[in-house]
């Protein structure tokens, strides 16, 4: 089934993002967290797509298994850094075979051993290239990456939102963003949308927090801010981790509470692969 249908028929649309396990670590050991997540019955569940593809057969297996054996639809995060021609095409076909829909088409972030990498020298330089090829390839539903806050190399926001409206304007279904903790920005930035003509479902991407180091490493690597009452937070309980955990359910579920009251096209959970966690706030939420 193709994602983009859910956003006419239900709000919000409840979706999950897991990460394949670790390459020295047995796919297997995703089987039980799949379990528990499938009991929280999401709308659908996107895996991602590990940095320039080390996991990239991994994403496809899981997010095929997701759907054929744990009957939950899924969504495979693909992104084309450093991949030849051959390789994105064999990817799609892959996905293709697999009889995997929905696809959320990125760029990717430049190699972690190469932080000035040349993305003219990459086959597709920016996301809606990547998009349109898929578009004249196969039938999925595509789904992009959207910036709250601006994305990180762009130097201005309103330039951002430009270089969104021609994502969009290729071939987009929906839009997932990244994470950020302040809905205000988020709502500001639905209006900017609105007024560019960015007239497909954007689902919020929301993250808790369960480490205050690990959320520190994460902002200052896609730029969101963090508001000060969470870094308030953070330090009141940072130093111990149960305390960190239940604080960052209780962030999460306020922000989505609020994105709910106010109308959202989905809510897309950073899960970290925790579902005991994700299970609580989705309850907090009153989404299970
Ligand atoms: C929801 C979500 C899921 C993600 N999942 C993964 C994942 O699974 N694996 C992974 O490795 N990474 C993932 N990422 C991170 C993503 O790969 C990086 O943020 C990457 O740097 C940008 O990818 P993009 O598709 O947004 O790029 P683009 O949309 O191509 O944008 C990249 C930059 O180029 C600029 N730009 C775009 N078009 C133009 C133009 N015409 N002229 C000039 N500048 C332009 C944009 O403003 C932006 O600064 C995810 C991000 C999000 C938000």
């Amino acid at each position: 089934m193709k994602v983009k249908g859910l956003f006419n028929r239900k709000k919000p649309v409840v979706s999950f993002e897991i990460f394949p396990p670790k390459l020295d670590t047995p796919l297997e050991s995703i089987y039980d967290t799949l379990d528990q997540f499938k009991a929280l019955n999401p709308d659908f569940i996107s895996v991602t797509y590990g940095a320039g593809g080390s996991q990239k057969d991994r994403t496809i297996e899981i997010a095929s298994k997701i759907k054929d054996e744990y009957g939950v639809e899924s969504m495979a995060h693909f992104t084309c850094v450093g991949h030849s021609k051959e390789e994105i095409d064999s990817m799609l076909d892959s996905m293709h075979d697999n009889a995997l829909e929905n696809i959320l088409a990125l760029r990717g972030d430049p190699p972690k051993d190469q932080p000035d990498f040349d993305f003219t020298k990459n086959v597709y330089r920016y996301a809606s290239e990547l998009i349109q090829h898929i578009r004249s390839k196969n039938n999925f539903c595509v789904a992009a990456a959207a910036y709250v806050e601006g994305h990180v190399d762009c130097r201005r926001l309103k330039d951002d939102m430009l270089h969104l409206k021609e994502k969009v304007d290729v071939g987009v279904d929906f839009l997932v963003t990244q994470l950020f903790f302040d809905n205000r920005l988020f709502y500001d930035f639905l209006d900017k949308a609105a007024t560019l003509g960015i007239n497909c479902p954007v689902t919020p991407g929301i993250m808790p927090i369960f480490k205050a180091d690990q959320i520190k490493r994460i902002t200052s690597l896609c730029g969101a801010s963090l508001p000060a009452k969470l870094v308030i937070m953070m330090d009141k309980y940072g130093g111990n981790d149960e305390d960190m955990r239940k604080a960052g359910i209780e962030y999460a579920s306020m922000q989505i509470k609020d994105l709910v009251d106010n109308g959202v096209d989905g809510i897309h959970l950073l899960t970290m692969n925790r579902p005991k966690s994700s299970r609580e706030i989705l309850q907090n939420t009153g989404l299970l």
